[in-house]
């Protein structure tokens, strides 16, 4: 009795997934400059025969240097939220 033995190959190895190439780089766009609508705060002082006179409520939580934005129903503090609802 010849037994033959069958050799069994081990199965191929699968080729490593070759790594795709990285994608190139992006040219940095030019970065637009957001233009800010920024009340500048000197706008709110006025000098009148050398006294400062300001043209904006302050802030009465943050004090002076604050002013208080100006909407058609209420005044608005941008630092700490404040709200000061106008009167009718
Ligand atoms: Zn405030």
């Amino acid at each position: 009795m010849s037994a033959q033995k069958q050799e069994t190959k081990p199965p191929e190895a699968p080729k490593p997934a070759e790594t795709p190439a990285p994608a190139p780089a992006k040219a940095a766009a030019p970065a637009k400059k957001k233009e800010r609508n920024e009340s500048p705060v000197y706008k709110f002082y006025q000098v009148k025969g050398g006294k400062v006179e300001r043209l904006r409520k302050e802030c009465p939580r943050c004090g002076r240097g604050v002013f208080l934005a100006e909407h058609k129903d209420r005044l608005t503090c941008g630092k700490c939220g404040y709200t000061s609802f106008k009167k009718k």
